[in-house]
């Protein structure tokens, strides 16, 4: 199989077949094999009933409808069905650890949900005058607060919708910055260890990236960034800790090289479960961040629920912050800018606006729900035991698996290279499908791009230690069985799974949007 140069294979998989155990439904006991809705859907079948419309006259005059609409038809119970079996097919952090690296999949405490459902808070619209919605602006401010309070910054742009909007924010400001400066920088400069979402906003901003190379022990060298600052260099984008689970040591020296070149310091913050409470990124030289509140602070990903990614800034970047913003005046009574000219009256430059409104109000107060209910001290506690968490797995798979950069410990994951696998025909990919079989989700894989075959694992606080003793075990079965030359078995992993392998160069590269 042919490989790129981090291990990852890129020839299409060959194309299994039998997905399903051969009995009369397709089913295979209680996993329901599900169609399509619009494959299941019938146009005759609703689930309401409606009174016959009678004669009407179309408003649309001329532009009469020429083919049905298209919809799926299904009764009330098959529509539920539907939903309900998917679900079953889906992995949730509900259901089992989830140890993908670098995404901090943490329980999502139930009395967030509860506080989140409260009627002033679920129901609040976004068009409604601030003044009818005194209790929600003040849940938005406090938690403004918190996070300034946890990272030692300036000013917070609470609206940007996921880290990536929280990165373009962040990032925006910083054009604005230079651009009233009265400066052309172009550059940005991110380490080879960064997650694709750094060098593809700067890029997505019209910067041109210049890479960092990773030193041999896994972090940025101070050296290699002072070589490349120099006028055109707007900012550089650094992960602390970075994506192979280390902490950046020489951080406050890149920070202070960097605006000593009068560069900016964006921090990508997707890594701060690690050190909230134990260091402020503020104290560090940072200008900006983004918070992952669907990371850090335990409200739902991905399908579980939209994500919220407020941006710290630093007094020299505060005034360029999008509007709405929350600013805090001497007496730390909070004040809401809303429009670029509320702004520009308090001296301020706004960059523009990045949402319509003022962010997900429903992460806005599951995230401080989750801080309320832990206070300073559990903060604190969450991050040491997610980095005790991470340096267990590390400490009991190090012999039968290959630790990236075992001299250092780990902060809140553990990086694993392919050595391991060497010469046992079973590539990361093939280990991490035998893991589905197992009932467990893969950790992140293939990244980052440092190391060869990267497996990265991040089994956060929330985690028992039976509940990490019980992957542990696992893993270091898999291992073995690798190494006791059991190639095939892993080849034809998962078999279990409702579907067994796909092609996903395919699938990403000419996606079938319709059935
Ligand atoms: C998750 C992550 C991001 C992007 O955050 P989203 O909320 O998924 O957009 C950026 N950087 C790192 C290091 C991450 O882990």
């Amino acid at each position: 199989m042919t490989m790129n140069n981090v291990g990852r294979p890129t020839a299409p998989v060959a194309a299994e077949t039998a997905a399903t155990a051969s009995t009369f439904t397709g089913n295979r006991g209680l996993d329901i094999e599900e169609p399509l809705l619009f494959e299941a859907g019938r146009p005759d079948a609703t689930g309401v009933d409606f009174e016959d419309a009678g004669a009407f006259e179309p408003r649309l005059g001329t532009l009469a409808r020429t083919a049905p609409v298209d919809l799926p038809g299904l009764s009330e119970p098959e529509t539920m069905r539907h939903y309900v079996r998917l679900s079953r097919q889906n992995y949730a952090i509900d259901l089992g650890l989830y140890p993908l690296g670098s995404c901090t999949m943490k329980h999502n405490p139930r009395l967030n949900e509860a506080m989140a459902r409260l009627p002033g808070f679920a129901d609040v619209h976004p068009l409604q005058p601030l003044s009818t919605a005194a209790g929600a602006v003040e849940l938005i401010a406090e938690l403004g607060r918190w996070l300034l309070e946890l990272t030692g910054m300036a000013s917070v742009a609470m609206s940007p919708k996921a880290g990536a909007h929280g990165e373009m924010c962040g990032m925006a400001a910083i054009k604005a910055a230079i651009a009233d400066r009265g400066e052309a920088r172009d550059v940005v400069l991110v380490p080879e260890s960064a997650h694709g979402t750094n060098p593809a906003t700067a890029a997505q901003l019209g910067f041109r990236v210049v890479g960092v190379p990773a030193r041999a022990d896994g972090t940025v060298d101070p050296e290699e960034v002072r070589k490349r600052l120099g006028p055109e260099v707007a900012a550089i984008m650094l992960t602390n800790p970075n994506t192979c689970g280390l902490f950046e040591r020489d951080i406050v020296e890149i920070a202070e090289a960097a605006h000593a070149a009068g560069a900016y310091f964006y921090a990508d913050g997707a890594n701060f479960n690690a050190i909230v409470g134990k260091v402020r990124p503020g104290d560090l030289g940072v200008d900006a961040m983004h918070i992952n509140l669907h990371k850090t602070f335990s409200t739902p990903h991905g399908g579980g629920g939209p994500g919220a990614g407020p941006v710290v800034l630093s007094d020299r970047l505060a005034p360029y912050a999008p509007v709405p913003f929350v600013r805090f005046g001497e007496d730390g009574a909070a004040e809401f800018v809303e429009t670029r000219k509320a702004a520009g009256d308090r001296g301020l430059k706004p960059f523009g606006r990045i949402t319509a409104f003022h962010g997900q109000m429903g992460m806005f107060v599951r995230a401080l729900a989750y801080m309320l209910s832990h206070g300073a001290d559990g903060l604190r506690q969450a991050s040491e035991d997610a980095v005790l968490a991470a340096n267990y797995v590390k400490a009991r798979l190090a012999d039968v698996m290959t630790v990236a950069f075992p001299e250092r410990p780990a902060m809140h994951e553990v990086l694993f290279d392919d050595r391991f696998l060497e010469g046992t025909g079973v590539t990361t990919l093939d280990f991490a499908k035998a893991m589905i079989d197992e009932g467990y989700h893969p950790m992140t894989m293939y990244f980052p791009l440092v190391v060869h075959g990267a497996l990265l694992i991040e089994p956060t606080e929330s985690e028992s230690k039976a509940s990490l003793n019980q992957f542990i075990g696992m893993l270091r079965h898999l291992a073995e069985k690798a190494r006791a030359g059991e190639a095939g078995a892993f080849k034809a992993a998962p078999r279990l799974a409702p579907r067994r392998r796909v092609d996903e160069t395919l699938a990403a590269r000419q996606p079938k949007l319709v059935y």
